[in-house]
């Protein structure tokens, strides 16, 4: 009998009428568990644990804040080998990835367990005689944190965190392919001293637990990271009922290489962001804009460097990429090689389906040339580990097509230019600029999200967390 594992409501452990099967993407014979999916009426009991709680809660002292979310951070940093190997084999990123993933989790707790000691207000002088003016930052509520299947700790951290920290309730549901993490983490939460109903953990289908949080007058705001589509979905219900939304979406994010790059670091870059993780971050880069005095050499030492990349079970010592996480995405993946070559690219190298000593879904990292930016695989986010080369004939026409996206979460240049440094650091369109770096991998301290289509409301983690997480308030006293 496998263990079955249940949803975390009002302080106590659940079950349901259903549960799923967790599989390994790197091997399909592999369970990792099974997990009970909430209903809607589990989502709602929820919803209504996390209002009731959140009368105490947010006037909590900070002592006490600072206490659960430094031991929660605790946990998390010591047991970073055990939770890693449990987020590899649920998601398919390599073992050393998740280990770093699980450890900036524990990280960002760490983070705002300083943070919840340090909050603050401002007095300000009134255009007024007599009359004092004072901003102080308040929770807002019960907070819905939906979250995708890609970095399936990180992310339920840097938004868990910071609602806990500056008062909130919160009712999680995490992405169905990654319930393992998820429920880890809601374990090592329901040990930490919070009072029953603060956190509450609800594995579930989108369509209706997540519908049901988007919904329910009692959220009163929604962090949200996923798709697009979702995205859209998660805007237009809080519209209608006017609740705080924050949305991390997708990017098409551009590496530019200059004719004066350093070519490995250049190349190193490259891979690191198009490929690590299997290509599946919202912050690859999945288009290399390249200048024409450097592309071919670029082109030929970009493939080299892809050839001798290993691509295997996501636990074995020396994997350097994992499978992609399920038939959907490696489907979804295979179309976009397709819709790229009738379009006219020309696949250099890769994007096979791989076969290895178990079931999974591996895929050979797949580069495109002679691609233009008009392309669907230069404008749409594919999410996978494939990446579009276009080649530019100078830096302007660099800048100009790495702003022609729909999206702007990240953009790197590799140069040794200072002047092209600086002007791409003020010309891109996009929240997070990287120099002589990938793109992927970013700090925990500061802020992160993206323009345009990428993202929407106040920015994730960091002191700039509080603009999402807390509403002001202006008082006026005449004394
Ligand atoms: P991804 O491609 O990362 O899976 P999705 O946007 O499909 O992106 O999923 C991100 C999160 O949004 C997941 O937790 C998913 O269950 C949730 N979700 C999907 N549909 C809805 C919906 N209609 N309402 C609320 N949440 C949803």
């Amino acid at each position: 009998m496998t263990r079955l594992f249940k949803n975390f409501i009002g302080g106590e452990w659940v079950g349901g009428d259903t549960a799923a099967d967790n599989i390994n993407p790197s091997n399909t014979d592999d369970v990792v568990g099974t997990y009970v999916r909430a209903s809607r009426t589990d989502a709602q009991l929820a919803i209504d644990s996390a209002k009731a709680a959140f009368a105490n809660w947010s006037k909590s002292n900070p002592q006490t804040r600072h206490d659960v979310l430094k031991k929660v951070a605790d946990e998390i940093l010591s047991r970073k080998a055990e939770l890693g190997e449990l987020l590899a084999r649920e998601e398919g990123k390599t073992l050393p990835e998740a280990v770093g993933e699980v450890a900036r989790a524990g990280q960002i707790f760490a983070f705002f367990s300083g943070e919840a000691l340090r909050q603050s207000g401002e007095k300000l002088a009134s255009v007024r005689a007599g009359v004092e003016v004072d901003i102080t930052r308040e929770p807002l509520g019960v907070i819905g944190v939906i979250t995708p299947w890609n970095f399936p700790i990180a992310i339920p951290a840097w938004k868990i965190a910071p609602a806990l920290c500056y008062g909130n309730t919160v009712v999680f549901k995490p992405a169905e392919l990654v319930t393992g993490s998820a429920w880890a983490l809601a374990e090592i939460l329901s040990r930490s001293g919070l009072p029953a109903g603060v956190f509450n953990l609800v594995m579930g289908h989108g369509r209706d637990v997540g519908q049901t949080l988007l919904d329910h007058r009692d959220v009163t705001a929604l962090t949200f990271t996923g798709s697009v589509a979702t995205g859209m979905r998660v805007a237009q219900a809080c519209v209608q009922r006017m609740a705080k939304f924050q949305l991390e979406m997708g990017g098409k994010n551009p590496l530019v290489v200059l004719d004066d790059a350093n070519l490995s670091s250049a190349v190193e870059n490259a891979v690191n962001g198009a490929f690590y993780s299997t290509g599946q971050r919202c912050t690859a880069s999945s288009r290399l804009i390249v200048t024409a005095g450097v592309y071919d050499e670029f082109v030929a030492a970009l493939v080299d460097r892809t050839k001798a990349l290993v691509v295997d079970d996501a636990l074995k010592a020396g994997s350097h990429i994992g499978p992609v996480v399920d038939a959907a995405q490696l489907e979804q993946n295979q179309s976009y090689l397709r819709i790229a070559q009738d379009e006219g690219a020309t696949l250099l190298w890769g994007g096979e389906r791989m076969m290895r000593d178990t079931p999974g879904f591996y895929m050979a990292p797949a580069i495109f040339t002679d691609c233009t930016n008009r392309m669907r695989v230069c404008q749409e986010e594919v999410f996978g580990p494939i990446v579009s080369v276009i080649r530019v004939s100078d830096y302007e026409e660099a800048l100009a097509v790495a702003n022609d996206t729909p999206f702007g979460l990240a953009a790197g240049i590799c140069t040794t230019s200072l002047k092209y440094a600086n002007h791409f650091k003020q010309h891109a369109e996009a929240g997070m600029v990287m120099v002589n770096l990938p793109t992927a991998g970013v700090d925990y301290h500061v802020p992160f999200g993206g323009r345009k289509g990428s993202s929407y409301g106040p920015r994730e983690q960091g002191r700039y967390a509080a603009e999402f997480f807390t509403s002001t308030k202006t008082a006026y006293v005449l004394p």
